[in-house]
Parts: structure tokens; C-alpha cells; sequence
């Protein structure tokens, strides 16, 4: 059986050759290892192998993983659905929110952030697909989102996120893809030049999201294997 370390020194080598393959800049991809449902122990000895970045869906659940790890030295990187009276914890716990998709969150998540930490690096979640079951703002409505976000201090808007709708043929995997990129193209061409961050690309379809510019991949199931529950 693989080991934990072998596992991600292969995910570590697919990334690579998508960044050749697809003529993107040396390290410009980031892997962030999603542990949720996952045991402490798992985190541990992704960290023995060097992993620094993990992603949680819970604020419960990280909170207690942060505890129990805190003399690591771990990016918490939250990329779950984010419910307003629960913004506290994550915006004194993580380096990263992926997942904001309202004033309210931002805000709220701005007030929070504690002085003695840098800014809160975040991503605006786009309802790339157009599903009304999913969270994220819609195409129409980021640019306004966007600009009111930014005026916002102790946050810092990074770039887009996206979970498009499961899709197994490759070519149209990126077309989805290319879409969360020409959004945020956009929003350069409006002035907010510092955006560098695009979340996208998962265990399924990682080299398509690489192709089409990535710079965070968030890999669950290919590094920890099945989550239960
Ligand atoms: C669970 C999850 C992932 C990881 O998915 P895998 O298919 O296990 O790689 C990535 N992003 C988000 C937002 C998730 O909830």
C-alpha cells in the first residue's frame, strides 16, 4: 500500500506536469491537502511529510484539529459553507477563506480578524455552474461584490473560488474552468490588479483547472483516500 508521503509526492509530480504541459510559471500551483473527515493523525503525518496547507469544510471541526495541532506550524485554509454567527473562530484560526459569498460574511469577517494578525486572505466562491441548489455569488453579481470587499480592512480579496458541476469529459471541465478565469481577468481590467488566486481543481479534475490557470488545487480523496460519513 502507498503511504501517505508517497501519495502526495505523486500528486506533487501530476501538478508538475500539468504546469509543464500547459506552459504555466515554475510553483505557481499550490496544493492544498482538504482533511476533512479525516482524522488529527492524518494531518500529522501529511505534515511529517512536509505538507503545510490544509483545507476544512467545518468550523467545528477545524477549530478542534487547530487545538489539537497548534504546536504545528499548519495554514488553515477554510473552504466550507460559512453561516454568519460562525465567523468568529475562522477569522481568528485560518490564513484563508475560500468560500466568501456576501457582504455580511465579508464583513463580519473583517470586524473579526484580531489586530495582531496580517490580513485574512480570502476568495470569492462564483456559482460557476449556475446551480440554484449551490452557494456562491452568480456571474452578474461579482464585480459589485468585489469592489465593496476590497474596501474592507483586515481582509484581503486574493481571487476567485469555484465547485462546478461534476463533469467527467475533459475539454469541458476546462471550459468551466476558463469561465472562473475570464471573471477574474475582468476584475484585474476594473483595477483590482492584486488579485493572484484562482481555487479551483479538485481529486477529479485538477489538470484541467491547472490548464486553465489555477493556482490553488484542493485535494481531498487522492491524498487521504475515501472520507467516510
Ligand atoms: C471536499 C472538498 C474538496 C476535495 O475534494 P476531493 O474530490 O476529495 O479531492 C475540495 N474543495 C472543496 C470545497 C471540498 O469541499
Amino acid at each position: 500500500m502507498k503511504s501517505l508521503c508517497d501519495k502526495l509526492q505523486i500528486i506533487g509530480a501530476d501538478i508538475s506536469n500539468a504546469v509543464d504541459a500547459y506552459q504555466r510559471k515554475e510553483n505557481s500551483v499550490q496544493l492544498l491537502a482538504v482533511s476533512k473527515h479525516h482524522p488529527v493523525n492524518a494531518i500529522r503525518e501529511a505534515y511529517a511529510c512536509g505538507q503545510r496547507a490544509f483545507g476544512e469544510n467545518y468550523t467545528q471541526e477545524m477549530l478542534k484539529k487547530a487545538e489539537a495541532l497548534k504546536e504545528l506550524a499548519i495554514e488553515w485554509h477554510f473552504i466550507g459553507p460559512l453561516q454568519s454567527n460562525k465567523t468568529r473562530p475562522i477569522a481568528t484560526i485560518a490564513t484563508w477563506v475560500h468560500t466568501v459569498d456576501r457582504m455580511k460574511i465579508a464583513k463580519r469577517l473583517s470586524k473579526q480578524r484580531p489586530a495582531h494578525l496580517p490580513p485574512l486572505s480570502i476568495c470569492l466562491q462564483v456559482n460557476i455552474s449556475e446551480e440554484s441548489s449551490k452557494s456562491g455569488v452568480f456571474p452578474q453579481e461579482l464585480s459589485t461584490l468585489a469592489q465593496e470587499v476590497t474596501q474592507l480592512p483586515n481582509i484581503k480579496l486574493r481571487g476567485l473560488m469555484a465547485i462546478p458541476k461534476a463533469e467527467t469529459d475533459f475539454n469541458k471541465q476546462r471550459e468551466i474552468f476558463a469561465k472562473l478565469r475570464c471573471l477574474q481577468e475582468n476584475l484585474i481590467k476594473q483595477g483590482m490588479t492584486e488579485l493572484d488566486t484562482l481555487s479551483m481543481g479538485m481529486s477529479a479534475d485538477m489538470s484541467a483547472a491547472i490548464a486553465e490557470g489555477a493556482t490553488i488545487v484542493r485535494i481531498g480523496t487522492a491524498i487521504f483516500g475515501i472520507r467516510e460519513n
